[in-house]
């Protein structure tokens, strides 16, 4: 459930009309419902209340220090996957305990990061990261709490490039290695092993994954304790999907998803993570575009809209579906048509959809790709010269943009000259 509707016949965010937003922001620009976020969040805390679980929301997501601020202010913790996302936590002022480290390629320098800020846990992905992690403990004089990610080696049955719990998936510790890792971790002085991780990918529209995988870490767990390993926290992961496709997909409540948990590893005993990204954001967020030119095509007709994959990658990068909505609601009895709807970046997978059932736009149209808050302004880039898109943050009828669009200096801000293309130009014949 999300908090964009139509009122008196215009798109709003809450209380505030998407016209309003754009004509004071200007378009492309992201724009996110305070409400849904906290319902969201507080959707999971409450799902979860009966056990012994936190939520760390899983930023990669959508890491705008407002949305952080707000998220951590409802009492969940961050997952955070690089030294710069840690930065970006502890700047918008998540406490250094509720932020729990993944990733497959720390860095000794965000490794240390990460224990100097003395976060929660450090999910391990391999061996040779936990040699490295021992070290820079050691050599900072503390133990490191350490959750094993390990791959349970089950498929999430979803799109290949977010799947991340089958073997041949480069995340975790394969399942057959995973007990003699831990043998290992437990005579590491650096090392103070606490448990166990797993994240098996996104987009997961069915709990049988989810629950084939945490059967798997009950498995684990008992032969771990078998070892005389004290396991005390588990960190299952995020992957929750979301209704990008309204009616094709209705991805299961986090009550359904607390319920597997429950069954599958409630009665371990251990403390208990869970990441939500997707499920957390996805939804609470819109792209607000424009409508450039409509370009009438002999074959197909072409809305040129003014964002583009380097704004929102989802499409380009996963095939991903958006709905598309017209900020101006149709009046009744408007006939619709197809559309092709582009962006105007010079690849022919600058496509947000192909044949999309559409009201007749025209050049000057405000449209909506619903369903973007998550992995949608963060994987955003300036390819084409195009200034990253802001964001904006609505709270009932209040809104504020929380990061600004940059100028066409900012776009060039951190490139330099070489003295001697100043000195030497135009250039001499060599
Ligand atoms: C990406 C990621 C998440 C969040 O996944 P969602 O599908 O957005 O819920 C959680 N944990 C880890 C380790 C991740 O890499």
């Amino acid at each position: 459930m999300h908090h964009f509707h139509y009122r008196d016949g215009t798109l709003h965010a809450e209380a505030v009309p998407l016209t309003t937003i754009a004509e004071a922001v200007g378009t492309p620009c992201y724009v996110y419902s305070s409400a849904t976020l906290t319902r969201h969040v507080r959707a999971f805390a409450d799902a979860f209340a009966d056990l012994d679980a936190r939520i760390c929301f899983a930023m990669k997501a959508n890491g705008n220090k407002a949305v952080l601020r707000l998220v951590t202010g409802l009492g969940a913790g961050v997952d955070v996957v690089s030294g710069g996302e840690l930065a970006l936590a502890l700047a918008a002022g998540a406490p250094a305990d509720r932020i729990v480290f993944s990733g497959v390629g720390k860095t000794e320098a965000e490794l240390g990061a990460a224990l100097q800020a003395g976060v929660h846990q450090i999910n391990v992905e391999s061996e040779p990261e936990l040699e490295a992690l021992d070290a820079v403990a050691q050599h900072l004089g503390v133990r490191a709490p350490v959750a094993i990610r390990v791959n349970p080696d089950v498929d999430a049955a979803t799109h290949a490039k977010i799947t991340t719990g089958k073997a041949e998936n480069k995340f975790g510790i394969e399942w057959t290695s995973a007990r003699a890792v831990f043998r290992r971790a437990r005579t590491m002085d650096g090392i103070a092993l606490k448990g166990v991780a797993l994240h098996i990918g996104s987009q997961i529209l069915d709990l049988a994954p989810f629950e084939a995988a945490f059967l798997r870490v009950r498995d684990l767990v008992a032969l771990l304790r078998a070892d005389g390993v004290a396991v005390e926290r588990l960190d299952l992961g995020g992957g929750l999907g979301v209704p990008y496709h309204a009616g094709d997909e209705t991805p299961p409540p986090p009550t359904a998803y607390a319920e597997v948990v429950r069954r599958t590893v409630g009665d371990l005993g251990c403390a208990l993570t869970i990441e939500p990204g997707r499920a957390i954001a996805g939804n609470a967020g819109v792209l607000l575009s424009r409508v450039i030119y409509l370009k009438e095509g002999i074959t197909r007709a072409f809305a040129i809209v003014d964002a583009a994959m380097n704004d929102l990658m989802r499409p380009a990068l996963y095939d991903a579906w958006h709905d598309i909505r017209p900020v101006r609601a149709p009046s009744a009895g408007t006939e619709t048509r197809l559309l092709d709807v582009v962006g105007p970046v010079c690849e022919s997978g600058d496509t947000f959809a192909r044949d999309r059932t559409l009201p007749p736009l025209v050049a000057g149209d405000l449209v909506a790709f619903m369903t973007a808050g998550a992995y949608g302004a963060v994987m955003a880039n300036q390819y084409n010269g195009r200034p990253l898109v802001p964001e904006v943050l609505v709270d009932g009828d209040r809104f504020h943009v929380v990061r600004r669009r940059p100028s066409l200096d900012d776009l060039a801000a951190l490139e330099d000259l070489p003295p001697w293309l100043l000195r030497e130009w135009p250039c001499p014949r060599r």
